[in-house]
């Protein structure tokens, strides 16, 4: 996708010029310079996106059979899947993603949109028993225009999470991506296009978010936002949106517990610990960012990881040798950087990491080295707080009891891990666990098919899955007196 230009937004089918926003610099996380210039929307371009989402809904879009929209949805798969390459470029470029966990990431998501895809044929409703002169029936409709407002941390992954079963249930969308990493999900509107879908189906304004996103939230012309990102934004964008008692489903923070007992397979266990507490830099909602040890194998558990932690290869985003890039932004590397001095100051022991790395290779990047806490204690502040960079917190515990105590003990409850190879304690334990998803000798393994979503403070509702789709379709219940 060499051709791609970000300099214009893609509103109604064409590339277009911002009425009210303006050319921005993209910065490259891994130099601090800009890398390209794109382009951003201001309110007015909001207010045509929106305009052109409806025409699409209320013109060809939901009237379309569902099998054309499914013939649409999979040609757009299967260019996607030709483009993975150029896809990942743009995306760690912009975001400083290490390149093989992009092309991992974003070779998935195709399969994604053809899943969703698969189902736009099969939204049938049900028949309900009445008394014998009356006839009850569900149909299922599309639920209208989604906002969707994503973050910068996987822009591509969390649209194909929301425009998948979006689309699939006959919506039209008007995608803001974040200020951070606008670039590829413009390039994701050059594939729209060539798959030949209507124009207005699908609108992509980047833009800032107190400004084009808050306008999208209050626009009266959209039914419904799906959001992913911060809490604190969730509570912004529900008091925005308030007026219009528009629709809201919510993918926010996590905290995730990694819990290892000492009956686990502790390589393993390790594997998929350390990979996850330093899988994209520590910027992903579900990573386990709280290591919880049974207190026989903890000092092992420590040694391995601070072992591993110097073993961990930080560099340059687009070399496919290196494991971790630089955080996406400024704001971030400042984040985790206090959360490291936060962490010392409470008392936990820094037993790798620690420092921001500037040496000549990497000088202006915002690059941190692995960091690992050990003896840290469940109320301090790194172990209850989101940090979001690469930084794994060691909590010892004794038995299950214990250690169901500190998993359950944060506002959050997105995901947790479970090592065990006592299948009854699997059991026991998983379904104590206050966490939309609960992987148990695996993690971070998902599909298109399993839900995925949060309890407590991490979300509303469910994505991906047949409960994605739901979410996006209103039910009318029709009754008829024969
Ligand atoms: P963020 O909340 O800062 O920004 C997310 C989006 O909201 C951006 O597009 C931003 O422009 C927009 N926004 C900001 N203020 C707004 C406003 N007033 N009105 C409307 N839109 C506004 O989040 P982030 O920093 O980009 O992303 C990181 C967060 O996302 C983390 O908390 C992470 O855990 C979460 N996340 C969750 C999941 C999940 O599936 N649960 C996945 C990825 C990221």
């Amino acid at each position: 996708m060499g051709e791609s230009r970000f300099d214009r937004l893609f509103i109604g089918g064409e590339w277009v010029e911002p009425i009210d926003g303006g050319l921005r610099g993209s910065i490259d996380p891994a130099t601090g310079e800009p890398w390209g210039e794109v382009a951003f929307g201001g309110k007015a371009d909001i207010d045509r996106a929106v305009t052109a989402a409806r025409e699409a809904f209320e013109g060809p879009w939901r009237k379309m059979p569902g099998w054309e929209r499914a013939a649409l949805l999979r040609k757009f798969a299967d260019l996607y899947a030709t483009k993975v390459e150029a896809l990942a470029q743009i995306e760690s470029r912009d975001n400083g993603r290490a390149i093989r966990e992009s092309r991992g990431d974003i070779g998935l998501h195709a399969q994604y949109y053809h899943w969703f895809a698969s189902l736009t044929d099969k939204l049938s409703g049900r028949t309900i028993p009445m008394d014998d002169s009356v006839h009850a029936f569900t149909s299922r409709l599309p639920a209208g225009v989604i906002g969707t407002i994503t973050p910068w941390n996987v822009p591509l992954m969390a649209a194909a999470w929301k425009l998948g079963p979006a689309l699939a249930a006959g919506c039209t969308v008007v995608l803001k991506p974040a200020e951070h990493t606008p670039a590829s999900s413009l390039a994701l509107g050059r594939i729209f296009e060539e798959a030949g879908f209507p124009p207005g189906v699908v609108n992509i304004v980047p833009g800032d978010g107190p400004v084009a996103g808050a306008h999208l939230v209050a626009h009266p012309g959209v039914d419904k936002i799906a959001f992913t990102g911060e809490g604190a934004t969730a509570k912004t964008i529900l008091k925005t949106g308030a007026d219009t008692l528009k629709r809201f489903s919510f993918e926010l923070g996590g905290k995730a517990p990694h819990i290892i007992f000492d009956d686990a397979n502790i390589e393993q266990a390790l594997n998929a610990a350390t990979g996850s507490a330093w899988a994209l830099c520590g910027q992903s909602c579900a990573l386990g960012s709280r290591i919880l040890v049974e207190r026989s194998i903890y000092d092992r558990v420590v040694k391995e990881f601070r072992e591993r932690a110097s073993r961990v290869k930080v560099g340059m985003p687009l070399d496919p040798a290196i494991h971790m890039g630089p955080q996406a932004h400024q704001d971030q590397l400042d984040k985790t950087l206090s959360y490291i001095g936060i962490g010392r100051d409470e008392g936990a022991d820094l037993v790798a990491g620690g420092s921001r790395i500037d040496n000549t290779d990497l000088q202006g990047g915002y690059f941190v080295e692995p960091t690992v806490f050990s003896n840290v204690v469940p109320n301090m502040r790194i172990a209850q707080e989101e940090i979001f960079g690469p930084v794994a917190s060691i909590i010892p515990f004794e038995g299950e009891e214990e250690a169901v105590a500190i998993a359950n003990g944060t506002p959050y409850g997105l995901a947790a891990g479970l090592w065990t190879n006592d299948v009854g304690r699997a059991h026991r334990v998983a379904a104590q666990i206050e966490a939309g998803i609960v992987w148990v000798n695996t993690y971070r393994y998902i599909r298109w098919s399993t839900p995925y979503g949060g309890f407590k403070t991490s979300g509303w509702g469910r994505e991906n899955g047949l409960e994605a789709l739901d979410s996006y379709l209103e039910t009318r219940t029709t009754i008829v007196s024969t």
